[in-house]
């Protein structure tokens, strides 16, 4: 795999179609040459394409039209089928009727037909947003993670272990390795704060691996037979993500929210049906099973065709919050240590912020998941709850940060947007007070952004906004440029 497939589409590229930066193509070393804005005949190229004139189909349906005078055209296959009705035997009119979309040729209505009316406007084609990495030739674990660096910030360790798991899943996938050594399936379960990514990391990931991604959240998923969705109605959405391409949906990526919400009840001698017996039901779905799922509905009933997808080659990923496992963490470390003589450790356990990396499939089992279903996601990996500069960082660095996004939209009304580091500081540590990570940061900046937005574009002469701390937090304005000169406004800001 060359490094050039990693290289992000330039627009202009997408938007060329591969031509060559005068807009002509080359071909046979150069002996074709198609000039700018014309097509091979040598035709205008105006968006435009030719329809047949008996069938009505597109010249990009039918292939090359036939020319006939009178800017009248004809596709192959209805020239074909018009000499074939005239050389079996006399002209027949009644098989030349037959033709789909004729009535009968009339050829005073030749006469009148204009060159526009047999052509339709064709569609143009959208240029990609970016290279998406092949799945049938996955590149390497580091390339996968170089691409996720893009738009995720920090969490080095999770993207690490994703991109080794995908690596693995894919690979497997496309080599079909399930004979004499059967390697496992690389399921996983992510486990960090409400806020931290998790979503996000899997969404990233399904775009960049270009397959489909169905999202669900554990709670709402209950046995068969119980109120709710059942455990197999994923697989429905996910066949419904892939449009309905049972061979797409079968690589695809279904991701289960809020799995600590199905944790079997601690403390509780009494059988605890809803969570115990849902993780029960996912196992055969987490291995490998076939599941009847119905086709463009999500449930099944008499109405609805069903199908059949295979759920071996679908990578789960399984996410939770999992409130409390730190303290089981640290029961477990401080247990171990006080059998020695360092107290000092115990005391290092109950300050350790990074507590949760620590975390064993033992004491995933003591908060309630049963061994099996953990056996089923053998990729467990932690993601940190997000600090300060984490949060700036986010604001700004993304490839789609949410900074960036304002800042194209003033962009178009050529007005330049800026925060200063103050602003970017204030907005993390407001965001830090919600206690919900990165999930904070838009709400907060979209209620301060909302009178920019409507300001701003009142008055042409403003070239500048500069946002500052002072702003944000209500004592003051931001600053306002002119164009071609430097006016503050709206009071005081750092600059
Ligand atoms: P979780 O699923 O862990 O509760 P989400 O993935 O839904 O959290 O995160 C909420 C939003 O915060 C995302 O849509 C994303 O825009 C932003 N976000 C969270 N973590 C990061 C990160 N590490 N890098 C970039 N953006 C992030």
């Amino acid at each position: 795999m060359s490094e050039n497939d990693f290289i992000i589409l330039d627009e202009s590229d997408a938007q060329d179609g591969g031509k060559d930066q005068e807009g002509s193509e080359k071909k046979d070393g150069g002996k074709e040459v198609v000039s700018s804005g014309q097509n091979r005949s040598g035709e205008k190229e105006d968006g435009y394409e030719k329809i047949c004139f008996i069938c009505h189909r597109p010249e990009s349906v039918t292939g090359r039209m036939i020319d006939l005078p009178n800017n009248i055209t004809v596709c192959p296959d209805c020239m074909q089928r018009s000499f074939d009705a005239m050389t079996n035997g006399s002209v027949d009119l009644n098989r030349l009727m037959n033709i789909p979309g004729v009535q009968f040729l009339n050829m005073s209505d030749l006469e009148n037909m204009q060159p526009r009316q047999q052509k339709i406007k064709k569609k143009k084609e959208k240029p990609k947003e970016f290279h998406q990495l092949d799945i049938r030739n996955i590149p390497a674990p580091h390339k996968i993670k170089a691409r996720l660096d893009e738009y995720v910030v920090g969490q080095e360790y999770a993207k690490k272990a994703m991109s080794v798991a995908v690596y693995n899943h894919y690979k497997r996938v496309a080599t079909d390795t399930m004979d004499d050594i059967e390697i496992e399936k690389s399921n996983m379960l992510m486990i960090g704060p409400t806020g931290s990514g998790k979503t996000y990391l899997v969404k990233t990931l399904a775009r960049l691996l270009d397959v489909p991604l169905a999202i669900t959240d554990a709670t709402s998923l209950t046995e068969a037979g119980y109120i709710g969705d059942d455990i197999e109605s994923v697989v429905s959405k996910l066949l419904a993500a892939a449009d309905n391409d049972v061979e797409k949906a079968e690589q695809g990526i279904i991701f289960i929210d809020e799995i600590d919400k199905i944790a079997k009840k601690r403390n509780s001698n009494q059988r605890d049906v809803s969570g115990e017996s849902v993780q029960q039901g996912m196992l055969k779905l987490l291995e490998g099973s076939e599941v009847e799922v119905p086709v463009g509905a999500n449930s099944k009933n008499a109405m609805v065709p069903l199908t059949t997808v295979n759920t071996k080659n679908i990578l789960f990923i399984c996410g939770g919050a999992f409130p409390d496992l730190e303290e089981i963490i640290r029961e477990r470390l401080s247990k171990k240590t006080s059998m020695g003589f360092n107290a000092e450790l115990k005391d290092k356990y109950e300050h350790d912020k990074d507590i949760l990396s620590k975390v064993t499939v033992e004491d995933l089992r003591k908060f309630g998941m049963i061994p099996e279903f953990l056996g089923r996601l053998p990729i467990i990996f932690t993601l940190k709850g997000l600090d300060k500069d984490m949060l700036v960082k986010i604001l700004k660095e993304p490839k789609n940060a949410i900074l960036k996004q304002y800042q194209k939209l003033l962009a178009l009304d050529e007005v330049k947007l800026e925060f200063d580091d103050g602003a970017l500081e204030a907005i993390a540590e407001k965001a830090m007070e919600k206690d919900t990570g990165a999930r904070a940061l838009r709400a907060i900046i979209e209620e301060f952004m909302l009178d920019i937005m409507y300001e701003i574009p009142k008055d042409d002469s403003i070239g500048a906004v500069t946002i500052t701390r002072e702003y944000i937090e209500g004592t003051g304005g931001p600053i306002i440029e002119l164009r071609g000169q430097e006016v503050p406004r709206l009071g005081a800001g750092s600059h």
